[in-house]
């Protein structure tokens, strides 16, 4: 069942290996200059492995083989016979659950409850339902002769490693294209492990290719001749500066970037509930998620009763070690996000912020970060504009609806918002004024590989997930 999980996978063995190479036309093999950079398991900071460090020469090397496969094996294929690997690819996924979880949390710092619950069935969810697009193009666009786009080159970041990967891979695969992808440079265990899984799965050498580095990497993946489109999650700076270098070009392209979504808290809505919803929506993966509701907006008439209700809550959250079961709040990804959220942090106080962390010690070796809440913010603060991409709050208030509309619109982000009211008209209201991709009415972080996925504005363009994310990866002829 794909929902249910061994309770206690922190002791599967991550099968981890050494040292990972590229995975480019259907094998393992080492970088041309013989390159490797360290992973460091960010609860702990142990080195977990090596990685290779590709070169401009390993990413043509897989854009060669992406294009022989598309060319003789995948771009050929009917759907049918697709769908039959992607589905292979997704119950391979189920099969290794326990030790892709274990691997993701060691890799990322994740809470294992959220690689176990989360992540890994999640990707595996994702390949499902895009399996079951891949021969169904009658219905990706009625009436349409569709057609595959041919080589596409992808870009993720480290704070969902795995689901990113499905995300990436599934809607591209089942529309027929074959693919170049660089996961984070913090994060590429499991997409190497998943490279395993294609092997298994019998998929065509060269359809799927997994090259690793840094940003430099990216930017050979992202600027390569062949590829017909490229996708990238992750900054909005790091999107800029690809487009930037992509003026010009005939390629397609997606962007799915940052965000600084607004929970609305109203004086009617289910107040625990509420509270759960906010706590879940900044805390969930250490608040490294781009949807994260990082901005409560909170009705004047139930902000202070809603803050001391906050308070109490976040006093106990478990702060710790990934791989113990219970920990709600895991590793921050690495040193280098710690010291950005510590100094937004700093710049929240030295703006006059107030700031709560809840007493306790955190672990003296490792990232770790405590759940953080600002109040008396206000429009101007870093805290309210900046994403701050970890676990912190900032807390404004509005006395009617037209001023929370207003004061969650003005970010130069889009990607998601959250509405708690016991009444529908002002969901409806809501719903429709918020400048967001998605907007959660009472529940938050709410995800389905048929619901499509994406921002406004800063956040990016193209979409992820439904028929509308197939849409991006194909032609319609
Ligand atoms: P990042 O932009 O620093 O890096 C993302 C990826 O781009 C990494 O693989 C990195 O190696 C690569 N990269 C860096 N420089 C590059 C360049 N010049 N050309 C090509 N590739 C380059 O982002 P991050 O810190 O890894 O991830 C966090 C960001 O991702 C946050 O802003 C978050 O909001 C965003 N994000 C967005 C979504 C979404 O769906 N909108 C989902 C997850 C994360």
């Amino acid at each position: 069942d794909l929902w249910e999980f061994d309770p206690a996978p922190e002791t599967a063995d991550p099968k981890l290996k050494a040292r990972y190479d590229l995975f480019i036309g259907g094998k393992f093999v080492a970088p041309a200059a013989g390159k490797y950079f360290d992973s460091i398991n960010p609860a702990n900071e142990q080195k977990l492995a090596e990685i290779a460090q590709a070169s401009a020469t390993d990413v043509d090397a897989a854009y060669a083989a992406a294009k022989k496969a598309f060319e003789t094996t995948w771009g050929k294929m009917p759907g049918r016979e697709r769908a039959k690997y992607i589905f292979r690819i997704a119950r391979l996924l189920q099969d290794r659950a326990r030790e892709f979880a274990v691997a993701e949390t060691m890799d990322g710092g994740k809470p294992i409850k959220e690689s176990r619950d989360f992540d890994v069935p999640m990707a595996a969810a994702h390949f499902f339902y895009h399996a079951g697009w891949a021969d169904k193009l009658d219905y990706v666009a009625p009436g349409r002769r569709i057609a595959p786009l041919g080589v596409v080159g992808q870009v993720i970041p480290w704070n969902f490693p795995l689901l990113m990967l499905a995300w990436k891979l599934a809607p591209a695969l089942a529309m027929g294209n074959c693919i170049v992808i660089k996961p984070a440079e913090s994060t590429s265990i499991t997409a190497l492990k998943l490279a395993e899984i294609f092997q298994d799965a019998g998929l065509p050498p060269g359809v799927v290719n997994v090259v690793t580095g840094f940003g430099e990497t990216g930017a050979a993946v992202m600027n390569h001749p062949t590829a017909a489109k490229v996708a990238f999650t992750g900054s909005t700076e790091v999107g800029k500066i690809i487009m930037r270098s992509l003026a010009g070009t005939d390629k397609k392209m997606t962007m799915e970037l940052g965000g600084k979504a607004a929970n609305v808290v109203f004086d009617d809505a289910p107040i625990n509930q509420a509270v759960e919803g906010v706590v879940n929506g900044i805390f969930f993966n250490q608040g490294h998620v781009c949807c994260a509701g990082s901005r409560l907006l909170v009705h004047e008439p139930v902000a202070d009763e809603f803050l001391a209700k906050l308070k109490t809550r976040i006093r106990v959250l478990r702060v710790g070690d990934p791989l113990d079961k219970n920990t709600d709040v895991g590793a921050i990804n690495s040193r280098e996000q710690l010291k950005k959220i510590e100094m937004l942090v700093a710049a929240g106080v030295k703006e006059g912020a107030e700031i709560y962390q809840p007493p306790g010690r955190l672990p003296t070796k490792g990232f770790y970060f405590k759940p953080t809440v600002f109040s008396g913010v206000s429009m101007s603060h870093r805290i309210a504009r900046e994403e701050i991409f970890g676990p912190v709050l900032s807390v404004l208030t509005f006395r009617t609806l037209e001023e929370a509309v207003e004061k969650a619109n003005n970010t130069a982000y889009g990607l998601s918002a959250g509405v708690w009211t016991d009444k529908g008209s002002r969901i409806l209201k809501m719903s429709t004024e918020l400048k967001a991709g998605v907007v959660w009415a009472n529940t938050y972080n709410k995800f389905d590989p048929a619901s499509p996925f994406g921002g406004y504005k800063e956040s990016g363009f193209g979409r992820e997930g439904g028929r509308q994310g197939l849409l991006d990866y194909c032609k319609l002829i």
